[in-house]
């Protein structure tokens, strides 16, 4: 062949795999299928120098080939044209699954004229090949009407490599697409399980405000065994009050910026706080609480009411996972930039698995049906949307089942601390 010839085919390859590169870097920096395919199909049609080119996908309920991409950006005016799968020659790749070459489409019996006589377009040849997702046809590039000479050997290379990519990408997005369906569907019931929660919780409140009402009124009447028996029903109705308690704070989970108020408070006030609402507990089961709440100067930028909350709930779980006569230790630590309160007690503990799972919504290490103690499983959750939104960090460690565990949370410091 002619140096200069052999130069201007070799140049031609490396163009035109520089293209195929391109596409390639496209690809993996945009998640757009629409343009992405816009630019496969312009690319197509530069690389095979063909006047236009589209994409064709299968519509498995019809059996009908329809128009996705196009070297037009919108697709224009081949939206909507169905192309049929027998009567083609798009449909022809589709059947016998491989690449078809047509010079001369004027009296080629496969092509279907229709599309010519409603755009006003003249198809003369035509390179189409199958795209394949996992080795299933699902469509078909084409370019039509090569602009200089006939589509060749090398035209149906380049033009196979690039419906493979199309094929990727299609297959790409209708994962995200599945991922983001599976997504929405999972808020969505999400957003019914709170929904029935806070409704149930709402509607359990006052029924249950008017027993606590008699079995308190009873109480101070009641005398003898019956007496005994009103304080049981007393004990329940407060353990259920704790429960619906619990269900109603659902919402703390979900805390939004603008339910937060950041104020600077001393931590020693909030660590207080939360050990008095203890106490009751702790004292029920003969417990020790040890309380180091540091230096009562130390402030922390935090909301009072929420960090309390969500350290009560940690201690309220040390001293329902320690035995009667158990010790739980509160103590606080500075650090450069944030406090760090620990929690201590020397109850079941922990194994490795759990220490992260129990911070999941209703997540509890013990078997719902056999459990011995109460709970639904929020708590740990709620403290650690509370310490989050906080900017700070929850966690637990445990030596492993059987031998307590340490509950820890960050608190950022004031801005002059
Ligand atoms: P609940 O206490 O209502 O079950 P939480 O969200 O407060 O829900 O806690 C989740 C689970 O974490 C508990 O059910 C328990 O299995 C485990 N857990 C929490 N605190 C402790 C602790 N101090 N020691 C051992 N296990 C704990």
């Amino acid at each position: 062949m002619d140096p200069s010839l052999e130069m201007q085919a070799l140049q031609e390859r490396v163009d035109a795999l520089d293209r195929l590169v391109q596409v390639s870097l496209v690809m993996n920096s945009t998640l757009e299928l629409g343009p992405l395919l816009h630019y496969i199909m312009i690319s197509a049609a530069e690389i095979t120098n063909a006047q236009t080119g589209s994409i064709l996908l299968i519509d498995e309920n019809t059996d009908e080939l329809h128009f996705v991409a196009t070297t037009d950006p919108d697709a224009g005016a081949l939206k909507g044209i169905v192309v049929p799968l027998d009567a083609s020659i798009a449909g022809t790749i589709v059947r016998e699954n491989r690449a078809v070459v047509i010079d001369d489409t004027s009296d080629d019996p496969r092509h279907y004229r229709h599309i010519d006589d409603e755009l006003n377009f003249e198809t003369r040849s035509v390179l189409g090949v199958p795209m394949r997702i996992k080795e299933r046809v699902v469509g078909v590039l084409e370019v039509i009407n090569k602009l200089e000479g006939r589509f060749n050997e090398a035209d149906v290379r380049h033009t196979t490599i690039l419906a493979s990519q199309a094929a990727v990408a299609i297959e790409n997005a209708k994962l995200i697409e599945d991922i983001q369906r599976a997504n929405r569907d999972l808020q969505q019931l999400n957003k019914l399980k709170s929904d029935f929660i806070a409704i149930a919780s709402h509607e359990l409140r006052t029924p249950l405000g008017v027993v606590l009402g008699y079995a308190s009124f009873l109480q101070e009447e009641a005398e003898g065994a019956s007496s005994d028996h009103v304080s049981r029903l007393l004990d329940s109705a407060m353990q259920l009050r704790n429960i619906i308690e619990d269900m109603t704070n659902l919402r703390y989970v979900q805390l939004t910026d603008s339910e937060i108020n950041l104020e600077t408070v001393a931590l020693a006030d909030i660590v207080d706080a939360a050990a008095n609402d203890t106490q009751a507990l702790v004292d029920a089961k003969n417990q020790t609480l040890l309380v180091d709440h540091g230096d009562p100067q130390t402030m922390v930028e935090a909301d009072h009411h929420l960090v309390t909350m969500a350290l009560t709930n940690v201690l309220n779980n040390a001293v329902k996972f320690t035995d009667q006569g158990g010790v739980i230790q509160v103590s606080v630590e500075r650090r450069p930039r944030y406090m760090l309160v620990s929690v201590q007690d020397n109850g079941i503990g922990l194994a490795p698995e759990d220490t992260s799972r129990i911070f999941d919504q209703f997540y509890q290490v013990e078997d719902p049906l056999t459990r011995r103690h109460n709970g639904i499983g929020l708590g740990l959750a709620i403290a650690r949307a509370i310490i989050q939104k906080h900017g700070g960090r929850i966690w637990a460690e445990s030596p492993g089942q059987g031998y307590g565990s340490t509950f820890y949370m960050t608190i950022p410091l004031a801005r002059e601390d």
